[in-house]
């Protein structure tokens, strides 16, 4: 038997899966981060959950083959940095080395939205499918790219960050990238929260708008500005999926995040878009909802360590 293991590293928890080589999670397991205990602690909490959950599942350590690491950083796979993790407080942080130093296993880290992707396109919503665009919209919006099977990365990493796609060239708000009129400042949860304080502030002043949810609750149940609000945010993902599909052709668009929980309230208006704003051979691309939820971190970075050593052999 072999055996991956998946690691996903979270700002405020870590989770680790024993997976099987057809991707059946064979056991999960999760731990705080607490990245202000250090990098080393990090790395001898990590090491020791990797033994003794193997233990508590019965596995043994000689069938493990590999490591997959997905980190929330900008990870440079030419020197094996990770560059800054901001919500970890890591700077060139060379985690392929510390952590092959701990497990004598060969390791591969990537970012975690590239990861989710890859999980996705594995045994996800994009099972079977060769070419995938993975969108996650949540407070802001993220990406990855498959294609031929694999993550595409780009020259140095930055493929698939479709949330800075500039969608207003003149008169957009500004971004965290700190440019402007990027498509997360209109079509994230975060906007769509923002607008709809706004649009029923002015409409009904007791609404109280907490999170994405309560927007799209609001529009199920009929509230005009809500649904112009879920309308308008959907037009404009739409249209950033119309224009990163057409430059890659995917056969399926997978969108995750917490958006992607209202599910066809949302989804039916962004497919709309999306046919309107692309050419009838691009969009026969299907947009679908993302299958494995907090999962696929573990799932992707399973699936990287499997192809990476299935090269060297
Ligand atoms: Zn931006």
């Amino acid at each position: 038997m072999t055996v991956l293991y998946g690691i996903d590293i979270g700002g405020t928890s870590v989770k680790t899966a024993f997976i099987g080589d057809d991707g059946a999670i064979l056991h999960r397991a999760e731990f705080p981060t607490r990245p202000e205990t250090g990098i080393e602690d990090f790395l001898d909490r990590l090491h020791a959950t990797y033994v003794q959950e193997a233990n508590k599942a019965g596995l043994s350590l000689d069938d493990v083959v590999g490591v997959g690491v997905g980190v929330p950083a900008f990870f440079d796979a030419v020197r094996g940095m990770v560059v800054e993790a901001v919500n970890l407080g890591w700077k060139m942080v060379p985690l392929p080395q510390l952590i092959e130093a701990r497990f004598h296993r060969p390791v591969a880290v990537e970012n975690d939205a590239n990861l989710a992707a890859l999980g996705e396109c594995w045994i996800g919503a994009g099972r079977g499918k060769s070419h995938l665009l993975c969108v996650t919209v949540g407070t802001g919006i993220g990406g990855g790219i498959v294609l031929d099977g694999e993550i595409y990365r780009g020259k140095n990493g930055m493929a698939g960050e479709i949330g800075h796609l500039t969608v207003q060239r003149h008169g957009g708000m500004l971004c965290n990238c700190g440019r402007t009129g990027c498509l997360e400042t209109v079509a994230s949860a975060t906007a769509i929260i923002r607008n709809a304080r706004q649009r029923l502030s002015h409409a009904n002043g007791d609404v109280q708008i907490h999170g994405a949810s309560d927007v799209f609750r609001l529009a199920e149940q009929g509230v005009a500005e809500a649904r112009e609000v879920v309308a308008e945010a959907a037009d404009w993902l739409g249209y950033g999926l119309a224009l990163a599909a057409t430059a890659l052709n995917p056969d399926c668009i997978v969108i995750g995040g917490g958006v992607s929980k209202a599910q066809e309230l949302f989804l039916r208006p962004v497919r709309e878009a999306f046919e309107r704003y692309s050419l009838e051979r691009i969009h026969e691309a299907q947009v679908i909802p993302a299958e494995l939820g907090n999962d696929a971190g573990v799932v992707g970075a399973a699936r990287l360590i499997q192809q990476r050593v299935a090269r060297r052999r």
